[in-house]
């Protein structure tokens, strides 16, 4: 992959490069490869030339959005907080999608005040709020309604979102009686469908079972919805033994329903675009001798990245200098967090690593920083956004007097 003579380089800097001028553990963008990524993204759905809003939650960085923004992408927030980002980014409002199964007044009152593209509802409380807001402000709100199509996505269950025992969306049942509802609504413009069945998606089947439901929810609702929003989900292959999403399939699906249906298509993309794009340099602080293996102490924890401790997922693991020195023991790399689930990756055949060593966590860029935390008074590492041999510090580290 990145290694030039066994040098890891993001872009033409390497590894070592970054962790002795900036210290770690820190976050590394490859600006080429999120361009690389937006562009396959819009290639494979080149035919139904869908809106695509960035899902904000998988990377809230305000610069990396910038530059998300720059390739005509809008925004899929799920709280005020990110729809504000959203807009300091410089996206359109007629870009921003709110999804969400607990928006407060507050929000509904500012993604109004903003004339958002959609408040995607997820429940009738929901809806009645929002109309009495609309009411109120004497305008007319452009609204979906989130469908729970109970659709397994054959990803983690902790990442499943479509299925009937989740709390996202609403039953075929309840959607049909809203649609009835806010049809007789003077404050609410029901615009779109909008559905997001999970994350980490790598088989298109749940897709096209998802667009099955569609249909048939659409033909029976007998409305005619101006947006389908079909969310996000789909899968980057962490490890090397996952296939990838085949988008050809997924999109064929899509352009089948739209022979029926005729509406305009949304994404909600997150970890597809800014995944594989992140890199999470680490230093090894300690190696500690155990009895069938080695602890591997590493400076990053499962504060900076949750996701091993969160959903028991791995990532890939790599040197910042390859050798063909095997080290004879299972290495278990950990973080100095007190927590017995602040582990990374268990790995047998991995390289000798000795103290100090540089390592690099793979495919960090969605759901790294934003899922991190400062649990156990640990500042939050920085970002840079490399592009070819130019260093953006997108975020500065965060320091202790921030904390205390
Ligand atoms: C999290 C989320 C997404 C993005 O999911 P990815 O797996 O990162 O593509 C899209 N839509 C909604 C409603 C979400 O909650």
């Amino acid at each position: 992959m990145n290694y030039k003579k066994n040098h890891f380089f993001i872009e033409n800097i390497s590894s070592e490069k970054i962790a002795e001028k900036f210290a770690t553990p820190i976050y590394c963008y490859s600006y080429k490869i999120l361009k690389t990524n937006i562009k396959n993204f819009k290639r494979n759905f080149k035919t139904i030339k869908p809106t695509i809003c960035f899902a904000v939650k998988s990377n809230t960085n305000l610069n990396l959005l910038r530059e998300i923004k720059k390739f005509g992408l809008g925004a899929d927030v799920v709280s005020m907080g990110e729809m504000m980002i959203a807009k300091k980014a410089g996206i359109s409002s007629k870009k921003i999608v709110f999804s969400g199964v607990g928006k407060t007044k507050k929000e509904i009152n500012y993604a109004i005040e903003k004339n958002i593209l959609l408040i995607n509802a997820e429940s009738k409380s929901e809806i009645i709020l929002i109309e009495k807001i609309a009411k109120y402000k004497k305008k007319k709100v452009n609204i979906g309604i989130r469908l729970n199509p109970n659709t397994n996505p054959k990803t983690l269950d902790q990442i499943s979102t479509g299925k009937k025992e989740n709390k996202f969306g609403v039953s075929e049942n309840t959607f049909l009686e809203l649609v009835n509802y806010i049809k007789n609504s003077s404050y609410l413009n029901l615009k779109c469908l909008s559905v997001h069945i999970g994350s980490q998606i790598l088989s298109h089947k749940p897709y096209e079972k998802m667009l099955k439901v569609l249909d048939k929810i659409i033909k029976k609702s007998n409305h005619n919805f101006e947006f389908l929003d079909l969310g996000g989900g789909m899968g980057i292959p962490y490890e090397n033994k996952f296939k990838k999403l085949n988008y050809k399939k997924y999109s064929s699906a899509i352009n089948r329903l739209l022979k029926k249906h005729k509406s305009k298509i949304i994404f909600e993309p997150g970890r597809s675009i800014v995944g594989n794009a992140g890199f999470l340099i680490t230093k090894v602080l300690y190696i500690k001798e155990a009895q069938n293996k080695s602890f591997v102490i590493l400076d990053a924890g499962m504060n900076d990245m949750m996701r091993p401790a969160l959903y028991g997922v791995k990532h890939k693991i790599v040197p910042s200098i390859k050798s063909k020195n095997y080290s004879k023991k299972t290495y278990e790399f950990v973080g100095p967090i007190c927590e017995t689930t602040d582990k990374f990756s268990t790995l047998s055949k991995f390289q000798k690593l000795n103290e100090n060593d540089i390592i690099i966590i793979c495919d960090t860029g969605a759901y790294g920083v934003s899922l991190s935390s400062n649990y156990n008074v640990r500042p939050k590492p920085p970002e840079l956004l490399i592009k070819g041999s130019k260093i953006n510090v997108i975020k500065r580290r965060e320091k202790l007097e921030d904390l205390i």
